[in-house]
């Protein structure tokens, strides 16, 4: 039987500077230890902005603390003529295990297409990421193809070049629960994870097996024990209660 470590991530978005990032990852470091949160049994990271992760690296490995971090974007180049990128072999090189890629602001306000998506994917890999790939479908996506078509076709495109078996994440987020307080139901992200996974295991068996699916979208305190309750969701992509430390480690310590 194939056990997947349950993972919560914090997408901070375009919150908190670098002097502000230290303060609250020390404090968030500490909520969880004073709460002797095992991060072997839930697996926790966050996503700052790109000028944080210098800061946080240096807090995570001075403190030798358990959590994880990554970028909420990469380049999907290595180097060169690309004013305002950020390559992975930056990220890797600040220690990041993961990387966010197609989160739906990407994707409707940076116009990034499913090409693009690929492309970023296969530069995490190569970079030694794990890219943490964002699908979902908006309201009116829904409407016309139902729950999972369009997650799914994402899923597939974003796989295109990623080879059978690669290490990743998948975050299922419903645009039209993103940051609208309004989440989908848990059975409403079983439903769409179970067909995200069907997806992974047609590619690959043990891909399907192993592979972490989080939900996203307006996680709280509150609803956080119906999605892990779900056989198929894994984590949760949490934004705007990220930024809330007690509401985060609430959500982090789900089964207390
Ligand atoms: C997100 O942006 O990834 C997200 C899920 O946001 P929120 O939790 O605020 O809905």
């Amino acid at each position: 039987v194939t056990t997947r470590t349950p993972f919560i991530a914090g997408n901070w978005k375009m919150n908190l500077d670098h002097l502000q990032s230290i303060a609250f990852v020390q404090k968030l470091a500490w909520t969880l230890k004073d709460a002797n949160h095992d991060f072997g049994a839930v697996e926790v990271a966050v996503f700052p902005p790109f000028t944080d992760l210098r800061s946080v690296q240096t807090l995570i490995s001075a403190d030798k603390l358990e959590l994880g971090y990554g970028g909420q974007d990469l380049s999907a180049h290595d180097s060169g003529a690309y004013t305002g990128e950020i390559s992975g072999a930056f990220l890797s090189a600040l220690e990041c295990g993961y990387v966010l890629i197609g989160h739906s602001e990407r994707r409707t306000m940076h116009a990034e297409t499913d090409e693009v998506v690929a492309a970023k994917v296969t530069a995490a890999l190569r970079h030694g990421l794990v890219p943490v790939i964002c699908v979902g479908e908006t309201a009116e996506d829904l409407e016309q193809h139902g729950p999972s078509a369009v997650p799914v076709a994402q899923l597939r495109a974003a796989l295109e070049n990623a080879g059978a078996n690669p290490d990743i994440v998948v975050a299922y987020e419903p645009v039209w629960a993103i940051g609208s307080g309004q989440a989908a139901t848990a059975e409403q992200a079983q439903q769409v994870a179970a067909a995200l996974r069907a997806e992974l295991a047609e590619r690959d068996a043990e891909l399907g097996a192993r592979t972490r699916i989080l939900y996203g979208g307006s996680v709280k305190a509150g609803n956080i024990a119906g999605f892990m309750a779900q056989p198929d969701v894994d984590g949760a992509l949490v934004g705007g209660a990220s930024l809330d430390i007690p509401e985060f480690s609430s959500i982090v310590r789900y089964q207390k």
